[in-house]
């Protein structure tokens, strides 16, 4: 007689009528015996089903399509840790490689100077380069609280700011402006001040704040004050597109007074989930104190990061798109989104009920839009529509002080295509008639007894 475990190894057992397939998965206690390899992947991949479809998620900055090549270094890259920099010394390279491509690319003006490192997004980048800030504040001044000043940033400045015990200046927005101001500056530096932090791509809005006037009044307050406030630039998702087009606007490292930039690779990268950059403009920017040594794996390696173990794959498939792609690549391929994105911009200015707060056009890929004040109807009750036709387009107020302005955000990504876009903007139109107009259409349900 062949025991339960001998015939999982030996017949397919089939995987709805199986012991895991006919009953609910377990979810809280680890099942006793295992089980076939085959039944488990497939249960499990029905319930990702269940998950929002990535191609209709319209709400992510983040990679949501990669060519075959990138699965196949993905899944040689499975093994690797990429921490362990005297084992895999080609991987660690490739690392380095990306450092100095970013390096140039966004202008750095001696890249053999340039230090910088993967992290596992844009999330860790500011982490360490707002210590970079912190610590080269303390010996600058070392006392008083440091504060960090900044316009509407991501939630991971928050963070940064708690977890490190910095306070967050967060200048709020003016009226009609939807990042920060040149002339809002001075109210907010004083001798405290560890950073500013401008947002090559604002999360709310997607458009870029005025860097390279930002820079300029931090000059002049250097002049009257003696303030000497270095500037990081949050380019997670500007730091792919302006390069390449917008190879002459200026926000990077030709700006002197900005110190760091960082990244997001999985965002217009185009990298899979999970690699960000930080690059700083020279090495002495960043504090030897924060570079930890450890020769537990064999040499002596330099590292500066949250993390220690972290997989290797991104960083890989990172240089593969540099290498695939080129210059040329990733501007067809930014360009592309931009072009789909005004179109979209233009089809919901069409529609009447909506007002543009970003229509696609010197900034990221994407439409802000908030409505008319006489649509009679709520962006949160439209993204309840869309999402019956299975798309995820956020409603969300502007931050303080303009939390009276509730937006919706569009963002077109490599892999959204220009008939998707048109498929999307038809249900705008039908979501904004069921919310509105033509109450006769709605379903008449009567009950009988
Ligand atoms: C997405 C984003 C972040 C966070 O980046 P992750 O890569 O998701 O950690 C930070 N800042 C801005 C402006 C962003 O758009």
């Amino acid at each position: 007689m062949l025991h339960a475990t001998d015939r999982a190894e030996n017949e397919f057992e089939d995987i709805y009528s199986g012991h895991l397939g006919r009953r609910s998965l377990p979810k809280l206690v680890i099942p006793d015996g295992p089980s076939d390899p085959r039944t488990v992947y497939a249960l499990i991949r029905d319930e990702l089903a269940l998950d929002g479809n990535s191609s209709q998620n319209l709400a992510t900055f983040c990679t949501t399509w990669t060519e075959p090549e990138v699965h196949r270094l993905m899944d040689d890259c499975v093994s690797k840790n990429m921490i362990d920099k005297d084992e895999y010394p080609q991987t660690a390279e490739i690392e380095s490689r990306c450092v100095h491509i970013l390096a140039n690319l966004w202008h750095s003006p001696s890249g053999a100077r340039t230090i910088g490192c993967s992290t596992t997004g844009s999330s860790e980048a500011a982490m360490l380069a707002g210590l970079a800030l912190k610590w080269r504040w303390r010996k600058r001044h070392g006392t008083g609280r440091p504060n960090l000043v900044c316009g509407p940033v991501q939630v991971c400045w928050e963070k940064f700011a708690r977890y490190f015990d910095v306070e967050l200046r967060q200048v709020p927005l003016r009226p009609g402006a939807t990042g920060l101001r040149p002339e809002q500056l001075r109210a907010h530096v004083d001798e405290n001040t560890i950073g500013v932090v401008a947002i090559l791509g604002v999360t709310f809005t997607c458009d870029y704040e005025p860097v390279a006037e930002l820079a300029a009044e931090l000059d002049a307050i250097q002049a009257d004050t003696g303030l000497d406030i270095p500037l990081h630039i949050d380019a997670a998702s500007g730091g792919f597109i302006a390069p390449f087009v917008q190879p002459d606007l200026e926000w990077d490292f030709r700006i002197p007074r900005v110190a760091s930039i960082n990244s997001s690779g999985h965002k217009y990268g185009l990298a899979p989930l999970g690699v960000g950059w930080v690059v700083w403009r020279s090495a002495d920017l960043l504090p030897e104190e924060l570079i930890f040594r450890v020769d537990y794996l064999g040499g002596e390696m330099p590292t500066f990061a949250l993390n220690f173990s972290r997989p290797a794959g991104e960083i890989v498939a990172q240089y593969y798109n540099f290498l695939r792609l080129g210059r040329e690549g990733y501007t067809a391929i930014q360009r592309v989104c931009l072009d789909t994105a005004a179109h979209l911009a233009g089809q919901i200015e069409r529609m009447g009920p909506f007002t543009l707060l970003y229509d696609g056009e010197g900034g990221l890929p994407a439409v802000c839009y908030t409505t008319t004040d006489d649509a009679g109807f709520s962006l949160y009750d439209l993204s309840l529509q869309l999402r019956i036709k299975g798309w995820q387009v956020p409603a969300y107020p502007l931050p303080p002080d303009r939390q009276e302005t509730v937006v919706q955000r569009v963002l077109v990504r490599h892999g959204i295509s220009r008939d998707v876009i048109s498929l999307l903007a038809q249900d705008i139109r039908w979501g904004v008639e069921q919310l509105i107009g033509a109450p006769a259409k709605r379903p008449h349900v009567s009950f009988h007894h």
